[in-house]
């Protein structure tokens, strides 16, 4: 947090606070706020306190096509702006989140439940790094010439795809609607995106701050539901592209309704990943140990509302009384508190139907035979916090075949269990259906790079976790998605190539 901000932030619509809503947001579409088709508005409603605070247009295809339209209508115009061009647009608005990044960080943490020392230090950073490196990749992006023969030469250049459709989900608001709207608009597309119903507002606060320096057409925003708003836009015949971010079962709609009109997707889904101690961590009890011990906990981080939160923890046998002795008092001290007080470093549950499924697979890990280290309990935090969502972090101790070790809780909840030897690591590790993240924590580089090659993720943090830079290609192996984000390779997923043979001899082939 800035040294100069305040302890406690006050609630969006209190005195004193960086953030205020409108009561009421449309969509936005061509340039402008749009009233929903059907007239239907939607409660947002903060898990700080589980109360309203504003709300927001619910979209139907009819909205979906307008938006589609008018990305189409922008299309020729902004697909030939420059890369110089496009990039210095990403990098104002990096400058104008920058100098807001106090308001929107609260806006964030308001709206989803996370504590305001990660938005501030972490989200909303990233965020403005991603612009910024999209800017610097686009300029760096060279085309190709191949020289066939003498007289004949291959020229290949990047073109956007057209009007592409992004379906976010919840848990990183802002993150995830950069990772999809940096790429996408640096090269060369329009985007109709979609929020999730119960993220969109913070979204919007961000459009305000940065509208005007995008063209109109450009960027289009509708509001609402899956079923309602999300469907129409992945099957509509008029976008080049899907990219979605959300769960596995969802993922696979996605690809049905794409399948329709053969548009490519791109998918990050769900994951269970294993975060694996090796028997050397414990060899000392030094700074390479809290680090380790401090990875053990980071199933924590965002309410374990992360796709790649180390929601196993597998821990060598040998080492596994002490190591986990010390890593469940380590837990037990994460304070969980208000989001908006800079020193909370577990805040609330996105929705109230999140909270209701976390507290179901706490049942349901009790009743399949797990054992409870710690937390398990929805926690009241007192005063106006009481109706919202908290859930104590929690530890289950049990094997890799139970329900919570193979479903995605998508909470603070940990599923524990040991390994004897590095091949019945690697077994249990890869024993999911998922392939998302992976953790491996040893001091020894040899062992790291075994078990990082030997595990099927699309990310393996060694001696590391949570860490997200936007130049680290990231994505899942098996059910976890299909596609890459962040890193330059993304740009791939946004523009084919066009490529122009040319003959510059005079004379005929002679075939005919
Ligand atoms: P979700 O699939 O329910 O919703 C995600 C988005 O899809 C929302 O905008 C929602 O409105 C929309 N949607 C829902 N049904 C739809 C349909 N039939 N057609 C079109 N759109 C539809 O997921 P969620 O619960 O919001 O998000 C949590 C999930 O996201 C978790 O599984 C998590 O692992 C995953 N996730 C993955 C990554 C990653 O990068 N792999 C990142 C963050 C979250």
């Amino acid at each position: 947090p800035p040294a100069a901000g305040p302890q406690v932030y006050a609630a969006p619509g209190a005195e004193g606070s960086v953030v205020s809503y409108k009561p009421r947001y449309d969509h936005f579409i061509g340039g402008r706020y749009v009233p929903p088709a059907e007239g239907q508005y939607f409660d947002d409603i903060t898990p700080v306190t589980g109360k309203p605070f504003t709300e927001m247009a619910r979209g139907t295809a009819k909205d979906v096509d307008a938006a589609v339209e008018a990305g189409w209508k922008a299309f020729p115009s902004w697909s030939r702006t420059s890369p110089a061009e496009r990039a210095l647009m990403l990098t104002r608005i990096a400058d104008r989140m920058e100098a807001n990044l106090e308001a929107i960080a609260v806006a964030e943490t308001w709206e989803n439940g996370k504590p305001v020392r990660e938005t501030l230090a972490a989200d909303i950073p990233l965020a403005i790094d991603h612009f910024r490196y999209f800017a610097g990749a686009l300029r760096a992006q060279e085309g190709g010439v191949s020289e066939i023969d003498h007289d004949t030469i291959a020229y290949h250049f990047h073109e956007p795809l057209g009007v592409v459709g992004q379906i976010i989900p919840w848990n990183f608001p802002i993150l995830m609607a950069t990772w999809k709207l940096a790429p996408a608009l640096a090269a060369g597309n329009c985007v109709v995106l979609k929020p999730a119903e119960q993220t969109p507002a913070s979204i919007h606060l961000l459009l305000d701050l940065i509208k005007d320096l995008i063209p109109a057409g450009v960027l289009n925003i509708v509001n609402g539901f899956g079923f309602e708003a999300g469907a129409p836009l992945a099957s509509h015949p008029r976008i080049r592209k899907i990219a979605f971010t959300g769960e596995t079962t969802t993922g696979r709609l996605i690809m049905q309704y794409a399948s329709e009109n053969l548009i490519p997707v791109t998918l990050e889904l769900g994951g269970k990943s294993p975060n694996i101690f090796f028997e050397d961590v414990a060899r000392e009890h030094d700074a390479f140990y809290e680090k380790a011990q401090e990875g053990f906990s980071f199933f924590a981080l965002n309410q374990g509302e992360v796709c790649t939160c180390p929601s196993r923890a597998l821990v060598a046998k040998t080492i596994y009384d002490g190591f986990v002795g010390d890593g469940v008092e380590r837990v037990k001290r994460i304070k969980q508190g208000n989001p908006l007080d800079v020193s909370t470093m577990i805040g609330a549950q996105a929705s109230n139907d999140q909270l209701e499924k976390i507290l179901s697979y706490m049942d349901i890990g009790t009743q399949g035979g797990a054992r409870l280290l710690t937390g398990g309990e929805r926690a009241d935090l007192g005063g106006d916090l009481t109706d919202g969502y908290y859930v104590q972090p929690t530890i289950f101790e049990g094997t890799n075949d139970m329900r919570i070790f193979q479903e995605e809780i998508f909470g603070p909840v940990l599923a524990l269990t040991s390994f004897d030897g590095f091949d019945d690591a690697i077994s249990i590790a890869n024993d999911t259906l998922y392939g998302l993240g992976a953790g491996v924590w040893s001091r020894d580089g040899s062992q790291l790079y075994r078990a990082g090659r030997a595990i099927e993720a699309g990310r393996v943090w060694c001696n590391t976790y949570h860490q997200y830079p936007a130049h680290a290609a990231f994505g899942g192996y098996k059910q976890s998605g299909i596609g890459r984000e962040n890193h330059k390779m993304m740009l791939d997923h946004y523009q084919q190539t066009k490529n122009l043979l040319v003959s510059y001899a005079e004379g005929p082939m002679g075939f005919f």
